[in-house]
């Protein structure tokens, strides 16, 4: 698919405006000089998001329907409360994991990090560099950015 959020913004732009008439995809196109095809990916995109709605009337005289496009950006705020709603459970979730366990740490400096029963399994060797030791890390710190984080996202 080839287009940018560029074409998206005018056409966005272009359904709030434009409340004196009826908005088929090809009108749509014309005010907003973008090509018919693109601008009906972009609707059908809107339309997946719950972003717009249409009106589908069979044309008497062709047989064919026309599509009558409005937005309902309105529910932009639901999907967003939605999104932020995922990731404060998933940072929720993290800190608990992270408040309920030791970690112990290679002290090699590598990226070896180990819940206290894996670094047990290991004899307290790091299993990522051959032969690091373990040591316990202090992770009250990331603990407590998690919770600052998760306070944040909620108020
Ligand atoms: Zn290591």
């Amino acid at each position: 698919m080839d287009f940018g959020g560029k074409e998206a913004i005018i056409i966005a732009k272009i359904l709030v405006k434009t409340t004196n008439e009826d908005l088929t995809d090809e009108r749509i196109a014309e005010l907003s000089e973008v090509r018919l095809n693109i601008v009906r990916k972009i609707l059908y995109i809107l339309n997946e998001n719950k972003l717009t709605e249409f009106q589908r009337v069979r044309d008497k005289r062709s047989g064919w329907y026309i599509y009558y496009w409005t937005e309902t950006f309105s529910n932009l705020t639901n999907l967003l409360s939605e999104r932020k709603d995922a990731v404060s459970e998933k940072l929720d979730i993290r800190m608990k994991f992270e408040n309920e366990n030791f970690f112990f740490m290679c002290n090699n400096g590598c990226t070896g990090r180990y819940i206290f029963i894996d670094a047990m399994d290991l004899n307290f060797r790091c299993a990522n560099c051959d032969g690091g030791i373990l040591e316990e890390e202090r992770n009250r710190k990331k603990v407590n950015f998690l919770k600052d984080t998760i306070i944040n996202i909620r108020s």
